[in-house]
């Protein structure tokens, strides 16, 4: 259960926290006043701390929607669903904005405001919840890949997800939870020791440092060797696969020569258990999508070199809910 929300039950007989979570998360109610066996007081002071009613505005294209939350201090913030044919995949914001201004995405563009609570990361997954719910559907997948860096914002993130796994919470198999960073070393160091077994995502996009600094100024910070030492760590204390991501821009970071440079980067490691996610760039006004062909181009030279190899589909666009374009406007 998420600290503050804890401290407000303190003192309570135990079964109330199992009466909580079960109104919470297995009811889904969005006011207290539903969890009728809570004593008077207790809703009072749990719709004054954690009130459940939740303004947003809704979104949709295809099989994509995009809720704009507004916090209570008014900031807004974006969280994405996407449905599936077999499950529905939630994309989760864990700041308001991202301070590290990468050039291509249209949220580290639009500046910083602040990192998010726990409760606030949760909230997005209770709006969707109850969401699905009326549809007799749940969550069955979460993706850290909305705004912000989630190893900004750490502990947050790591609480959030203990009460998405949580049999008493939201039940989301580790497995089926995924983050996804630009490469900050000490979180992936930190994620290696986190007891829950919740994948890894790396947004590399170049395979060396002088273009991936032209990309991503947090390059400087953590350069690729930096990053490439803390994933074999990673993968030698989990033994578990690491996601490479690369956005395809076209003509910059899409030729052969850097297939063949980012084979090699991959081969060189102790043990290289990855996989290559190849994603089609949404384009902004700074930079254009590689064409297919491109794609394919790249791939094969990864396949070719036996480096296991998709590429992402991308969804929502018209309603700029696809990476990179979430910008809480
Ligand atoms: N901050 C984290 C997670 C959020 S971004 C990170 O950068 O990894 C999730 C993914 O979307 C990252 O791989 C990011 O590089 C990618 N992305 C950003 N802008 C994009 C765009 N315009 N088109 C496609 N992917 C984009
Ligand atoms: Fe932030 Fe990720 Fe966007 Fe870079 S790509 S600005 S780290 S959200």
């Amino acid at each position: 259960m998420i600290n503050n929300l804890k401290k407000v039950i303190e003192g309570q007989p135990a079964f109330r926290y199992k009466q909580v979570n079960e109104a919470l998360f297995k009811q889904l109610v969005s006011n207290w006043e539903e969890a009728s066996n809570l004593p008077k007081e207790l809703i009072a002071n749990l719709n004054e701390k954690f009130p459940l009613e939740i303004k947003a505005e809704l979104l949709h294209d295809g099989d994509v929607s995009k809720a704009v939350i507004e916090l209570q201090d008014g900031v807004c913030i974006e969280t994405v669903l996407m449905r599936y044919s077999h499950r529905n995949s939630l994309c989760l914001s864990v700041q308001a904005g991202c301070p590290l201004g990468c050039h291509f995405c249209a949220t580290g563009q639009g500046g910083f405001k602040r990192n998010l609570t726990s409760w606030e990361i949760i909230l997005q997954a209770l709006y969707f919840g109850r969401l699905l719910k009326k549809k007799g559907e749940r969550i069955d997948n979460v993706v850290f890949m909305g705004m912000g860096e989630p190893f900004l914002n750490i502990d947050n993130v790591f609480d959030a997800i203990k009460v998405l796994n949580d049999k008493d919470g939201f039940e989301i198999a580790a497995r089926s939870i995924s983050i996804s960073t630009v490469g900050i070393v000490e979180g992936i160091k930190k994620l290696a020791d986190f007891p829950l077994q919740v994948n890894l995502a790396v947004s590399l996009h170049a395979p060396d440092d002088n273009l991936r600094l032209q990309l991503m100024p947090i390059n400087k910070k953590y350069p690729i060797a930096k990053i490439f030492k803390a994933l074999e760590l990673y993968i030698y204390k989990t033994n578990r696969k690491v996601m490479i991501e690369y956005i395809m821009i076209n003509e910059l970071n899409d030729h052969i020569k850097m297939a063949k440079e980012l084979a090699a980067l991959i081969l060189a490691m102790e043990k290289p258990l990855v996989m290559v996610n190849l994603i089609p760039y949404n384009e902004t006004d700074k930079y254009k999508a590689s064409p297919i062909d491109r794609i394919e181009g790249f791939r094969n030279v990864l396949l070719k070199s036996g480096i296991d190899c998709i590429m992402r589909r991308s969804f929502g666009k018209n309603i700029s809910g696809a990476c990179g374009q979430l910008a809480g406007k």
